[in-house]
């Protein structure tokens, strides 16, 4: 039973849509949706131009609207999850420009509240209770890393010294299936174990990042869940891994007005976001050649990418108007993969 309802998930790629709402203090804005429909159907616009040009329709395999839930958008989430236990690789992650709420769903404003936590939170919570539930047939062990890419460079998030160290990725064979494997491994047995954690992540994302101004838009963040599990009666063991990646920023920076570090880190973000668009097509178009060593991002996510691996892409907008042309592009991305 379970594992059909994975099955019915159509395709290994999924690709959701969701537009978060016009935040306090934003009354009275004009927006770009214009159409949500039940099949995953977005209509937008531009007011500000005449004719047909100014409306669009995308496709996603759903769409969710300003007054969606954190509950609701993890519900079509949980078949997934449930997966990771029978030994699949899954990959959840969510692109759009910065201030789009990836965040919001990836974390969640309030981790204290229950109801607002994000899909990592209701990730592991579902990851324990499930396997809880299994405990007469199956064992399972639960090991979390967490990385930052910045700069083409990774960067451990959990190490206790704090050290900012580079770290390499294994690209070819991973015997145990970790890419980074030099990055720090915290065994949890309970979602607040995570919580603990990924508090402590986000503090050491947040310390660089005042120094840095405002580096987290501007890294990727992958906190990477392992899961061993035996089954009781035969000895048999497998493997599952989820990443979750709150991806850097995708707005385009205006060449002509930043320079040095800023340009830097604008390339390297771009040169990032498009290996991992080329390697979702090339998945999508089922292209025997996937390139995934084109970007540190695309090299650390290998394993949930392709082959058994199930993807799940949110695609996070803005509806503001002054936000249609990074809206635009951002869907312009989703289209390419979907
Ligand atoms: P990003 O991570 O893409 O830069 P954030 O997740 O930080 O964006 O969201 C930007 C702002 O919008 C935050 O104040 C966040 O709390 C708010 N926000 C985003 N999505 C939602 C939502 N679905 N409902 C309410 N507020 C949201
Ligand atoms: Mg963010």
């Amino acid at each position: 039973r379970l594992y059909n309802e994975v099955q019915d998930l159509k395709g290994n790629i999924r690709v959701y849509c969701r537009i978060r709402p016009f935040l306090p203090g934003q009354n009275g804005k004009q927006t770009t949706i214009e159409y949500i429909g039940e099949n995953g159907e977005l209509g937008v616009v531009n007011p500000s131009k005449q004719g047909k040009d100014s409306h669009r329709m995308f496709k996603f395999n759903k769409v969710f609207g300003p007054t969606a839930t954190q509950a609701e958008v993890f519900l079509d989430t949980q078949p997934l999850i449930r997966s990771i236990l029978d030994g699949y690789n899954v990959c959840i992650f969510a692109y759009g420009q910065t201030g789009s709420g990836k965040t919001y769903t990836m974390t969640g404003p309030d981790a204290a509240r229950k109801e607002d936590w994000g899909v990592n939170y209701r990730a592991l919570n579902d990851l324990f209770e499930i396997s809880q539930n299994r405990k007469g047939s199956f064992s399972y062990e639960v090991g979390v890393q967490m990385v930052e890419i910045y700069n083409e460079q990774v960067r451990d998030l959990l190490s206790s010294d704090g050290s900012q160290k580079r770290l390499g990725i294994w690209t070819s064979a991973q015997p145990n299936g970790l890419a980074v494997p030099d990055a720090s491994m915290h065994p949890v047995k309970s979602t607040t174990d995570v919580l603990d954690l990924m508090h402590l992540g986000l503090t050491n994302r947040a310390v660089s990042s005042t120094a840095m101004n405002q580096r987290s838009s501007r890294s990727h963040s992958v906190l990477t869940v392992h899961v061993r599990g035996t089954d009781l009666a035969s000895g048999v063991a497998l493997r599952g891994s989820l990443h979750l990646v709150d991806l850097a920023g995708s707005e385009r920076v205006d060449r002509s007005e930043v320079t040095g570090e800023r340009l830097k880190e604008a390339q390297h973000i771009n040169k990032s976001l498009s290996a991992l668009g080329d390697v979702i097509f090339a998945l999508a178009r089922k292209s025997p050649h996937v390139p995934y060593r084109n970007s540190k991002l695309t090299q650390v996510l290998q394993s949930s990418l392709g082959g058994q691996a199930k993807t799940l892409m949110f695609v996070q907008l803005n509806p503001d108007l002054s936000s249609y042309s990074e809206t635009l592009s951002t869907l312009k991305f989703a289209e390419r993969v979907s």
